[in-house]
């Protein structure tokens, strides 16, 4: 049994139809998804989806890519769908400094005001950092919470012993089956920190490269664990699910 930690199913090409995808991934034995957001329609959208299939759980939250086009009341929105029985996360939110389709400013104050809503709920966040290492730190100390999964990991040795420290999570998408990189750095991490992702629709893990990235192929991220940790598929999944399950307090399947 896999999770699929990050799979944008309220997002296009699944939202219209995601029944089929659902449908592969279970098939897969991926028991359950976490579809994250990116704005308020988007996570209006995650609700749905979670309300209407057992396998999918809920996150709410602004992406920095649209912090400067939240509503001015988009705090009490969140804050709202945070009370939802399916919803176990906010996210996604962080620092984007890769596109800054954001300015920084507005970046900065958004992912602040989540991360202390997160902390004041108690809620776990699933963080977007993407080359803005300095920042997103520098926001998480100030806000004294690390209750974090830093998803897509990008950033270098140093930094993750620096977020594993403060107790947070990381995890990665398809990109492991195919960077020297990533799976160089995997292998010097403790696998009960790691957790397993697609990031669909994009990201696609070998041999899928090219195509649309689906939550079913989250099953090549665990391989690729098991591959980098010596260990079989079963027993890296187990590992790697009971940290997500822990993290995300998910109910089982
Ligand atoms: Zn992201
Ligand atoms: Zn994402």
């Amino acid at each position: 049994m896999f999770i699929d930690t990050h799979a944008h199913l309220n997002l296009d090409p699944f939202y219209d139809d995601p029944g089929p995808y659902i449908d592969r991934a279970l098939q897969a034995g991926v028991t359950r998804m976490i579809v994250p957001s990116i704005d308020i329609e988007s996570s209006e959208r995650a609700v749905a989806l979670a309300e209407k299939y057992g396998p999918v759980f809920a996150a709410a939250g602004i992406h920095p890519h649209e912090s400067a086009k939240a509503p001015k009341d988009y705090l009490r929105i969140i804050e709202a769908f945070l009370s939802h029985p399916k919803v176990c996360a906010l996210g996604e939110i962080g620092m984007d400094h890769y596109r800054d389709y954001a300015p920084r400013h507005a970046q900065l104050k958004v992912f602040r005001e989540q991360l202390e809503l997160a902390g004041h709920k108690d809620m776990p966040v699933i963080i977007h950092n993407r080359a803005a290492d300095e920042d997103t730190l520098s926001v998480m100390e100030t806000a004294g919470n690390f209750h974090a999964q830093f998803h897509c990991f990008g950033s270098d040795r140093e930094f993750a012993g620096k977020v594993l420290s403060e107790g947070a999570l990381i995890s990665f998408t398809g990109v492991i089956t195919f960077s020297g990189k990533a799976k160089a750095l995997a292998g010097k991490l403790p696998p009960e920190k790691l957790m397993t992702e697609t990031d669909c629709p994009w990201m696609a893990p070998v041999p899928y490269r090219g195509r649309t990235n689906e939550p079913a192929y989250v099953v090549e991220v665990a391989r690729a664990y098991a591959e980098i940790f010596g260990k079989d598929i079963a027993s890296v999944a187990a590992i790697t699910r009971r940290t997500a399950e822990t993290f995300f307090r998910l109910q089982e399947p």
